[in-house]
């Protein structure tokens, strides 16, 4: 590869030029999601793209028009900084407040030193209207069939016209108009598809780690993610000193179910159970979960709850489960629970520790008659 050789037309190269600002943006994003979780920050991923968006490409826009600044082809990057708008207005679909665009737009027309060009105003007040438009319809239509073509039907026409504002303050030919205003609906169809088939890259990782932390039939949490929220909860409540406590039930006779009604009936059950108690944890503390950490038995880890705290959710859980009837095809099934309850001790030394006197606890109630809660 040499430099003789190397004779891209610029069109291509910045179509790669383009794709590669927009994918440093996320490879760089994800990196600082992950940083920010890592440290526990009390921050969404929606504001940190929101901030880090602007800033991306604040810095963008304005390190390209450095160079260029006063001279006669000032309009070069014109068409890389209207995709940044449309990206942080479209795509990001970062909510301007009103008062926030005469000082942005006059810090740039000032950085340009553009204020004494009447068509410097026009297109200012362009592409402020361009931003809320997209905005807009981005809120409006966004997930509909025919997004892609609103998107499309306003991204062409204010390119056309920011393009006019230009092509009179610069003094360039129609010609050139036209063959930037192509490139600009060329750039904003791919960019279009581009963002499209990262964000579809990005909803199949959270589909497949929803699928490995979750049981499929009933939703719950599975054993995995069970085993992971056990141990750092536990470590967490040892550092802070903050009590801990878990509820653990399995249901009476459950084989029988099975057996008497058939085995899809018994999936009934389990799912009806399940939607029952994640409806008393919700109503209770959005912030506990429950898990199925076996066929029929599950778990709820209660961080900040001693055993008195613990054992009333535990009976509202039980109580719940007592007034279920679950309506299936052949009959109506009741079921009734065995819990046990218990909460981390200063000699604990793992969360097995705890977990054992939480399973000698629920074996206890089976042992005594069933449909009973153990607390100890
Ligand atoms: P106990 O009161 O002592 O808990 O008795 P039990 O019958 O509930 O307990 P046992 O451990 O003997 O039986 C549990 C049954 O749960 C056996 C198994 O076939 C059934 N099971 C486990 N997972 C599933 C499932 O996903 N769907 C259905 N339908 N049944 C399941
Ligand atoms: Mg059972
Ligand atoms: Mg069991």
């Amino acid at each position: 590869m040499t430099w003789s050789q190397w004779q891209v037309p610029p069109f291509v190269s910045s179509i790669f030029f383009i794709l590669g600002v927009f994918t440093l943006y996320w490879v760089t994003l994800n990196w600082i999601d992950t940083w920010v979780h890592r440290h526990a920050f009390n921050v969404t991923d929606d504001v940190i793209n929101e901030w880090y968006g602007v800033i991306y490409m604040l810095a963008f826009v304005f390190s390209m028009q450095t160079p260029i600044l006063g001279s006669a082809n000032g309009w070069e990057f014109m068409n890389f900084q209207l995709l940044a708008v449309i990206f942080c207005s479209y795509f990001l679909n970062i909510h301007l407040v009103y008062y926030l665009f005469p000082p942005i737009v006059l810090a740039y027309m000032f950085f340009n030193g553009s204020f004494g060009y009447w068509q410097s105003w026009g297109y200012a007040v362009t592409l402020v209207a361009f931003f809320m438009t997209m905005n807009w319809i981005r809120r409006r239509f966004h997930g509909q069939r025919f997004a892609w073509a609103i998107y499309m039907g306003v991204g062409i026409p204010f390119g056309g016209v920011l393009w006019v504002w230009m092509k009179f303050k610069f003094n360039f030919s129609w010609t050139t108009m036209q063959q930037q205003w192509l490139y600009l609906i060329i750039f904003e169809a791919l960019l279009y598809a581009y963002v499209n088939m990262i964000t579809h890259d990005g909803e199949l990782k959270v589909r497949l780690a929803r699928l490995a932390s979750h049981d499929t039939l009933t939703a719950a949490g599975n054993f995995s993610a069970y085993t992971e929220s056990a141990r750092t909860q536990f470590v967490a409540s040892l550092k802070t000193g903050q009590p801990l406590a878990m509820v653990m039930f399995d249901i009476d006779h459950f084989k029988q179910v099975n057996d008497t009604y058939g085995h899809s009936a018994g999936d009934a059950v389990l799912q009806q159970v399940a939607a029952t108690v994640s409806k008393v944890l919700a109503k209770t503390d959005p912030e506990i979960k429950l898990y199925r950490t076996g066929g029929e038995e599950f778990n709820i880890l209660c961080p900040g709850y001693d055993v008195a705290a613990a054992s009333a959710l535990a009976t509202d859980i039980f109580e719940a489960i007592n007034q279920l009837t679950v309506h299936t095809a052949a009959q109506d099934i009741r079921v009734t629970l065995s819990i046990g309850v218990s909460a981390v001790v200063t000699t604990d030394k793992s969360p097995m520790d705890f977990y054992n006197r939480v399973d000698r606890n629920l074996y206890y109630s089976k042992q005594h008659g069933r449909h009973q809660i153990t607390v100890a």
